[in-house]
C-alpha cells in the first residue's frame, strides 16, 4: 500500500510503500475512497500547537509516534474483515469515526471516547487515510453512508462532527442568534449544520472578505469583519445587547478576546479552533456576568452516528468540496496553510 506519512515534524509528508496488512481480530481493512484535508493536519505535520507566550505543546510528547499516516476524515470501502469483526460487510462504503479511545475506561464506556485519556485517534496516533488503504481497529467505528457521495461524506468525520458537537453545546441554538467565528471549511460546515439543526440565525465573523462573501451566500444572517476595531460592538448591536453563544472556530488570542467581549450576561463562549495563543481575562466579569467558557473537542461516536442520521434525513451540508489526487497532499497542505482554500479539499487515491 502507498501512504503519505509525517516522518519528521515540520517537513513535507513522505510517500512510503509497504505490503498491505491483513486484518486481525476485530480489525477491518478499507480501500480509501476519500480523505478530507483538515486544518489540524497542519499542526500534526508541524508537530506542535502554539500555547502563546512562546510556549508550545509538542505532539510527540503527547504520544504521537512517527512515522504516522495523517488523514482523519475518511470514507472507504470494506475490502477485508478480521475473524472477530462482526457486522462489517465487504463492499460496504463506510465513514470512519476517527476519534477512538482506549475502549475500556469509564469515559469510553459512557460513549465519550473523544475525551479518553488514552486516545488512539486515527490519522493522529494510528495510521489514517492519506493512503490507499486504512485499517480500522473495530467495526463499531464504521458508519454506513448509504448513497452519500464519499467525497462529500468524508468531511463529516471531523469538520462535521466537530461543529455538530459545538452546536449541541449551545442551549439557545433555536431561540437566539449564534455567532460563528471563522468562515473557512469548518465555518461553512458549522453554518450549514446550524441551519439543518433548526438554528435561529447565524452571524459569521471572518477577517477575509472572500470568506465573508462565502458565508453570506451560504445563508449567514450577517457577516462581520473580525479585524474591525468595533467588531464586538457590531455583534452586540446585531444581537440586541450581546450574543448568547459564540462558537470560535479559529481559537486565536484575538478571536477569544472578541468572543468573550461579545457575550451578553449568561452568554457562552465555546472554543473549538486550535490556531493557538493565549489571553488574559478579567475575572470578576465571569461570575458577575455569569459567563461560560467551554472547550469542545471533535465529537463522540454517538454524535457522529447522530450526524449521519441528520444528514441522511436533511441532506448533505452544502459546503464547497474540491477533490484532488492523493499525490497532491503536500501542495494542498501548503494552500491551506496560506489560507487559500475555500470550503474543503478531499483527496482521492
Ligand atoms: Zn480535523
Ligand atoms: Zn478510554
Amino acid at each position: 500500500m502507498r501512504m503519505f506519512q509525517v516522518c519528521v515534524c515540520g517537513q513535507p509528508l513522505q510517500l512510503r510503500e509497504q505490503p498491505t496488512p491483513q486484518p486481525k481480530g476485530t480489525e477491518v481493512l478499507l480501500k480509501t475512497l476519500a480523505a478530507g484535508v483538515c486544518h489540524s493536519d497542519i499542526h500534526l505535520n508541524d508537530g506542535y500547537f502554539d500555547l502563546g507566550g512562546g510556549k508550545r505543546m509538542s505532539l510527540e510528547d503527547r504520544g504521537m509516534k512517527l512515522p504516522v499516516t495523517l488523514g482523519h476524515e475518511n470514507v472507504g470501502e470494506v475490502v477485508a474483515v478480521g475473524p472477530d469483526a462482526r457486522g462489517a460487510k465487504v463492499g460496504a462504503r463506510m465513514l470512519v469515526h476517527p476519534w477512538i479511545g482506549c475502549g475500556h475506561c469509564a469515559v469510553c464506556a459512557r460513549g465519550d471516547e473523544n475525551l479518553c485519556r488514552a486516545m488512539r485517534s486515527l490519522g493522529v496516533f494510528i495510521n489514517g487515510g492519506y493512503a490507499d488503504h486504512i485499517m480500522v481497529p473495530h467495526p463499531r467505528y464504521l458508519i454506513d453512508i448509504g448513497d452519500l457521495p464519499p467525497e462529500r461524506a468524508a468531511p463529516l468525520a471531523c469538520s462535521g462532527v466537530t461543529t455538530y458537537g459545538a452546536l449541541k453545546k449551545v442551549p439557545t441554538l433555536k431561540t437566539e442568534p449564534t455567532v460563528i467565528i471563522g468562515a473557512g471549511g469548518l465555518g461553512l460546515m458549522c453554518l450549514a449544520l446550524h441551519k439543518q439543526m433548526g438554528g435561529h440565525s447565524a452571524i459569521v465573523v471572518d477577517i477575509d472578505p472572500a470568506k465573508r462573501d462565502a458565508a453570506k451566500q451560504a445563508g449567514a444572517a450577517a457577516v462581520i469583519d473580525g479585524a474591525a476595531p468595533d467588531a464586538a460592538q457590531q455583534i452586540i448591536k446585531l444581537t440586541d445587547g450581546g450574543a448568547w453563544a459564540v462558537i470560535d472556530l479559529v481559537g486565536s488570542s484575538q478571536t477569544a478576546r472578541l468572543g468573550v467581549d461579545s457575550l451578553i450576561k449568561g452568554g457562552k463562549y465555546v472554543i473549538v479552533g486550535l490556531f493557538g495563543g493565549d489571553v488574559t481575562l478579567s475575572l470578576p466579569p465571569i461570575p458577575m456576568r455569569a459567563l461560560t467558557v467551554q472547550g469542545s473537542y471533535v465529537g463522540s461516536l454517538p454524535e457522529t452516528t447522530e450526524l449521519i442520521e441528520l444528514v441522511r434525513r436533511t441532506g448533505l451540508p452544502p459546503v464547497p468540496v474540491r477533490t484532488r489526487p492523493l499525490d497532491d497532499v503536500n501542495a494542498v497542505l501548503d494552500e491551506l496553510r496560506a489560507g487559500k482554500v475555500i470550503g474543503r479539499v478531499v483527496l482521492t487515491p
